[in-house]
């Protein structure tokens, strides 16, 4: 069992934490608090020049071709400095990551080289909506056919960088009459098409340089060739791609966990009460132990996922149970690192205020941890049938 980085994979991320502590750490506070578009957006687009954006994707597209431990190493040293900018590159690989998979080789060649080298900014991955958020197949945004291509009507909610998104897939009711989940397509539709508006941006709790809005199609025209994977097969491609974001988000919530960690236990080793270093003390030696032991537990459960994803083995029980037990530690680990900062902890003047509020979606996202117990226990149970 090989559980050490490979040469490549290590220089991922080298190059990811050292871009990470140069450009992305000076920057988050500040993102945080009063935002600053033009120098996030300029990370990003030095990000997808070093191969970050299409880090599983094939060269042959402009991908990095680094595989998924690739991946979910370079995304967990990105969130340690900025979780906003590791959010959005995360869905970026995921939206590269669906084309490659299920995209015609004339959508392939004309989206991913431009995703992969931040031509087209961010991508975005729009599937929820107002009454569909854990239950997708509830979605009401629809597609028609008119005349060789089709027609775009709905909104969808909490979409992540579409403001300056290039690309956005885009999930729709093609057959009202199928079974649940049945009848649902995806499409590619690019910023800009008539009818596609960006809406309002939501103000959130954390992750705040990355924005999340509606976006509504009003009459959205779009080619046939704009139709993605098979049509009604939508649903399933979601699912799927939603398994391989889950590496993506947990990997960021690793990051988190981090960084909130590594500041606490060096403040706890220089702050001084009772005489002596507050890291002396028994009750937070205990909870540096507890939560290194669990974001290492975290790495593992990650790396099983990313490993077997890409070996081609099942992922979608792994990556689930990687994503749920990731954002948890990352949330304990958050919370243990404010009470390890004392009152200094609550301060926005010190980093561990901003990485609590940056963890705590990310038991929410890419299906709550409520809905990846649903799929682990599933996936469990069909190994205990009721055989009579
Ligand atoms: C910052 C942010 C960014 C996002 N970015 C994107 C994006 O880029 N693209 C996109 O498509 N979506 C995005 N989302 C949407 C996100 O994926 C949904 O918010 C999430 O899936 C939950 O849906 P909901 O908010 O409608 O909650 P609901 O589905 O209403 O759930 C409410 C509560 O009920 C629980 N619940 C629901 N069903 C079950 C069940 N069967 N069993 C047990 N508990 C259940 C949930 O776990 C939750 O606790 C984003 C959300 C946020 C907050």
């Amino acid at each position: 069992m090989q559980l050490d980085l490979t040469a490549e994979q290590r220089l991922i991320q080298d190059t990811a934490r050292e871009f990470a502590a140069a450009k992305l750490a000076p920057l988050a506070a500040k993102l945080d608090r009063e935002g600053d578009r033009p120098a996030f957006l300029a990370n990003l687009r030095s990000l997808a020049q070093l191969g970050f954006m299409g880090l599983n994707v094939s060269h042959s597209y402009g991908g990095a071709e680094a595989g998924v431990v690739a991946f979910s190493v370079a995304l967990t040293e990105i969130a340690r400095a900025c979780a906003a900018t590791a959010v959005t590159v995360s869905v970026t690989n995921m939206v590269c990551e669906v084309i490659q998979s299920v995209g015609s080789e004339q959508q392939k060649l004309r989206y991913i080289p431009k995703l992969c080298s931040g031509d087209l900014a961010a991508g975005s991955f729009a599937l929820t909506e107002a009454e569909a958020g854990s239950d997708p197949s509830a979605m009401t945004a629809a597609a028609v056919p008119d005349g060789d291509g089709w027609l775009l009507n709905g909104a969808k909610l909490f979409i992540t960088s579409a403001p300056y998104a290039g690309l956005f897939v885009v999930w729709a009711v093609t057959d009202r009459l199928a079974p649940k989940g049945k009848g649902i397509s995806c499409f590619l539709v690019e910023a800009g098409s008539p009818g596609l508006r960006v809406g309002k941006e939501e103000h959130k709790m954390g992750q705040h340089g990355a924005a999340t809005c509606e976006v509504l199609f009003d009459g959205c025209r779009v080619s046939k060739d704009s139709l993605l994977g098979e049509l009604n097969d939508g649903f399933r491609i979601a699912v799927g791609e939603l398994a391989g974001g889950r590496i993506g988000i947990g990997s960021l919530a690793l990051g988190i966990g981090l960084a909130a960690m590594d500041y606490a236990t060096a403040y706890a080793a220089q702050r001084v009460q009772f005489g002596q270093r507050i890291s002396e003390f028994q009750a937070l030696q205990w909870q540096i132990a507890d939560a290194y032991t669990e974001l290492e537990a975290a790495r593992l459960l990650l790396m099983n996922a990313a490993y077997r994803k890409e070996s081609g083995k099942s992922f979608a029980k792994e990556a689930s149970m990687a994503k749920m037990f990731a954002s948890e530690a990352a949330n304990r680990a958050c919370y243990s690192a404010v009470q390890m900062l004392g009152g200094y902890g609550y301060m926005a003047e010190f980093p561990v205020e901003r990485y609590a509020r940056d963890a705590r979606v990310t038991s929410i996202y890419e299906g709550t941890n409520e809905i990846q117990r649903v799929i682990i226990a599933r996936e469990v149970l069909r190994n205990f049938e009721f055989s009579g």
